[in-house]
């Protein structure tokens, strides 16, 4: 039997410069890491996000989480707050750190971080005399949390926010970029991204006293001497100038990265929802989301499963939404605050392919598929 063409969940998607900016990077032998394309990048994305921002590009987007915990001053025994809606790379830096997570549920409107539970967490853990160090919150698949919302309890209490915006490059809050509405920002640029360099990451801060720590820390702590002087435990966590070429590219592209995204979403949305059993996460009022991913919620488990596994049997990739941090092995016995929200979008929902690179056959393709499968 013939087998149809892959269809990706979410695949890299050049502009067309960036080997124009790889080839300069070797044309100059910019090969060793730093040089004038990590600097461009790094103004590239300050740019586009606006603001008095400060930006250090790194290796990971886990690299950029773990030095913000880091420059915010988490350490060993000390307590931080995370969205427990999220990938693992959102919280294993806490680990990284000695420090403890304490895992936050989701509110249905966003399917991110609730601000109640989060507040009722702080005060358990205040009572206790345990006041959390940091708290990370997280854009998940492009839609914005409720920022004013969690601001306004960081200011209360007193606790710097990591804003994870790993997902959502090019969303908006109330006209403002995701990524830098908060203490500490960081985006990735994994191949799944919106936006890539293969793998790479960036922190965006308020001072440029701090982007100074954070790329001392990221190029080994090393002090001011002629020799090789250490006083504090450093990273190698740079960015390399041959990658941020790439990233250089797909600033460039980065606008209509986001418009096809959020086409491939209207799509789906247009040929679906007129099901009962499929429903989609509509943005708030002033909220305006990447789109990274499309996902939708079904009905139940089975209804999910069938839909996969049927996308699967016609070579299209699909994935459950992620598990929450909560239910994985690797954090059980952490103390966690939940609601159920996540858990039953874990049991019920799927991404679908959402790559900016999808032909309307592509789409067309699926949305067959699926009505297909909701007529069995
Ligand atoms: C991808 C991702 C990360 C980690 O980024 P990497 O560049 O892959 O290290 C962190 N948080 C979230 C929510 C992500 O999706």
């Amino acid at each position: 039997m013939l087998t149809k063409t892959k269809i990706y969940l979410s695949s890299p998607h050049m502009g067309g410069s960036e080997q124009k900016f790889v080839n300069e990077a070797f044309s100059t032998n910019w090969i060793a890491p730093l040089g004038p394309n990590v600097d461009g990048f790094e103004n590239d994305i300050q740019t586009y996000l606006g603001g008095n921002k400060h930006v250090a590009a790194l290796s990971s987007g886990t690299a950029s989480i773990h030095l913000a915990l880091k420059i915010l001053g988490v350490t060993n025994g000390d307590e931080v707050l995370c969205q427990s809606f999220t990938f693992s790379a959102s919280a294993n830096p806490i680990l990284y750190l000695g420090a403890t997570p304490i895992f936050i549920d989701s509110e249905k409107d966003t399917w991110n971080i609730s601000p109640e539970l989060l507040e009722i967490a702080i005060k358990d853990r205040i009572e206790k005399h345990r006041k959390p160090k940091a708290m990370i919150a997280v854009h998940l698949y492009g839609m914005p949390y409720k920022v004013d919302e969690i601001n306004a309890i960081a200011k209360k209490y007193d606790i710097p926010v990591v804003e994870d915006s790993a997902e959502a490059l090019g969303s908006k809050y109330f006209n403002r970029k995701c990524g830098a509405l908060s203490d500490a920002g960081i985006l990735s640029f994994n191949g799944n991204k919106i936006i890539t360099t293969s793998g790479g990451g960036a922190l965006i801060v308020n001072s440029d006293e701090l982007k100074k720590k954070a790329v001392f820390l990221s190029t080994q702590a090393r002090d001011n001497a002629p020799h090789y002087e250490h006083s504090s435990v450093g990273y190698n966590y740079r960015m390399s100038n041959v990658l941020a070429g790439i990233g250089r590219g797909q600033m460039e592209v980065i606008d209509d990265r986001v418009s096809a995204r959020r086409k491939n979403f209207d799509f789906y949305k247009k040929h679906l929802s007129q099901f009962d059993d499929i429903t989609f996460l509509d943005e708030q009022n002033g909220f305006f989301s990447n789109r990274w991913i499309t996902c939708i919620e079904t009905k139940s488990y089975e209804l999910r499963e069938k839909i996969r596994l049927e996308l699967l049997k016609d070579n299209i990739e699909s994935r459950p939404l992620w598990k929450p941090m909560h239910m994985q092995p690797v954090f059980k016995g952490y103390l966690h605050f939940t609601n159920g929200v996540s858990e039953t979008l874990f049991e019920k929902g799927l991404c679908l392919p959402s790559g900016s690179n999808l032909s309307q056959e592509d789409l067309t393709r699926v949305v067959n598929n699926i009505k297909n499968t909701l007529k069995l």
